[in-house]
Formats: structure tokens, C-alpha cells, sequence
């Protein structure tokens, strides 16, 4: 590498350190000041809103290249060779869709709803919903499928809707734990759902290719609320339903 893209990279690394540096600073004040008393990590709920998107400043598109660029130094790699010109900015571009969820609102996605069902208030199953997240340890890949029943009460959402849902949630980074936890939340807090059950089902490439190396493991998280949080046998039903591959 020559010495004036060395000597840019050194700028540029030592620009975004003091940032991450003065962004840390004011979370950690932010989470001190939200916190009264020292509570278990494990143990604090979850925020279920994007609550950091609004809070930080955005980059802008030619930073966001740069930065990939500094990623590419650091694999090893010569950013200006040829292959590799164009890369920082098809990966910004592929950034934009793969995490577009941050710039979603959940919340309107279940603004549709159906009122006139002819009084039909069993459970509705949609199953089998692939998606495509990233975890937030690694920003690695995690993939595969949710499946997400709900009780309707007094009209129906969207059948597509839940799909929309999952991709909300799942392209931003996540853990397949918190996804879960946020798209039951989504579904509580709509009016027209009287309970709901959500069963993610994923490979995690992070274990798969790195680390522990175990791949074709799946992972399973499930949440349930209403009457299959407290009927045994509606778990029990949504898991043959979710099971039945006929
Ligand atoms: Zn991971």
C-alpha cells in the first residue's frame, strides 16, 4: 500500500475512533441516567422501539464507503486494486437493504386490519415465513424461518403483513431472542390481537463457519402471550399446527 493511502486510512481510522469514543461516552451517560439501580444486564427488559436510529447521526454514503474500505486494509487486502474499487460502495448500496429496517415503523405495518370476517376469532397461523437477519455480535448472517399465530379480536391483519413484520425486525441487527421478543410486542400492542405465539427457527452463521463451528445447528426461541401463555394446551396446539407438514 502506498504511503498516501496509508497515511489517509490513518486519518480516517483515527476520525471514526474519536466518534465510537464520543458516542460511547453518551450512551453510557444516557443508560447511567436511565438506570437507578445496578441491575443485571440479563435482567433489563429489552427496548423493543429502534431506539439508537434516531439518536445518532447518520453518516453520510462517502464515510460509510470509506469505512469499508478501512475493512479491507484490515483484511488484508488492497482497497484501490482493481476487483476491489467499486466494493465499498456496492457494499454501502447492499447496507441500505439488508438493514432498511431501522428506517421502518412496525408499528404502521399492522394498520391494516380487516374487521369484516364474519365473526371468525380462531387462531390465525402464518408459518414457514423465511427471513435473512444479522446477528449483532458478529454482524454475521442468521437465516431461516418464523412462524407466528395469533388470536383476532373483532377484525384480522393482512396475511402479507406478518411477513412484512418479520423483515422489519429481522434487517436490522439483531439477536434471534430480541426479534422474537419484538414481534410478539408488536402484535400485544395492536388491539386487534387478543394473544399471540411467535416460534423462530435459524442457523446462525456465526457458529456455523467461525467460533464453535457447528453447522446445521438451529436455533429455536418461542414467546407466547395471551391465551397460549396461559393455556398449556393452545402451546400445545400451535406447536402441532407449526410441526404439521402435510
Ligand atoms: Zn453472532
Amino acid at each position: 500500500m502506498d504511503d498516501l493511502v496509508h497515511s489517509a486510512l490513518t486519518r480516517q481510522r483515527k476520525r471514526a475512533a474519536a466518534k465510537v469514543r464520543s458516542r460511547a461516552s453518551g450512551e453510557d451517560a444516557k443508560k447511567s441516567a436511565a438506570k437507578q439501580s445496578p441491575v443485571k444486564k440479563s435482567s433489563a427488559k429489552p427496548k423493543l422501539a429502534a431506539l439508537t436510529a434516531a439518536a445518532i447521526r447518520r453518516p453520510s454514503r462517502e464515510e460509510a464507503e470509506a469505512a469499508v474500505a478501512t475493512l479491507l486494509a484490515w483484511a488484508g487486502d488492497d482497497p484501490n486494486r482493481e476487483g476491489l474499487r467499486d466494493t465499498p460502495a456496492r457494499v454501502a448500496r447492499a447496507y441500505e437493504e439488508i438493514f432498511a429496517g431501522y428506517r421502518q415503523d412496525p408499528a404502521s405495518i399492522l394498520d391494516t386490519v380487516f374487521e369484516d370476517v364474519s365473526g371468525y376469532g380462531e387462531m390465525v397461523l402464518v408459518r414457514d415465513i423465511p427471513f435473512f437477519s444479522h446477528c449483532e455480535h458478529h454482524m454475521a448472517p442468521f437465516f431461516g424461518k418464523a412462524h407466528i399465530a395469533y388470536y383476532p379480536d373483532g377484525g384480522v391483519f393482512g396475511l402479507s403483513k406478518l411477513g412484512r413484520l418479520v423483515d422489519v425486525y429481522a434487517r436490522r441487527l439483531q439477536t434471534q431472542e430480541t426479534m422474537t421478543a419484538q414481534i410478539l410486542a408488536a402484535l400485544d400492542a395492536r388491539l386487534h390481537s387478543r394473544g399471540a405465539a411467535v416460534l423462530i427457527e435459524a442457523e446462525h452463521m456465526c457458529m456455523s463457519m467461525r467460533g464453535v463451528r457447528k453447522p446445521g445447528a438451529l436455533t429455536v426461541t418461542l414467546q407466547f402471550s395471551g391465551p397460549f401463555k396461559s393455556d398449556p394446551a393452545e402451546q400445545a396446539r400451535f406447536l402441532s399446527l407449526v410441526r404439521d407438514r402435510r
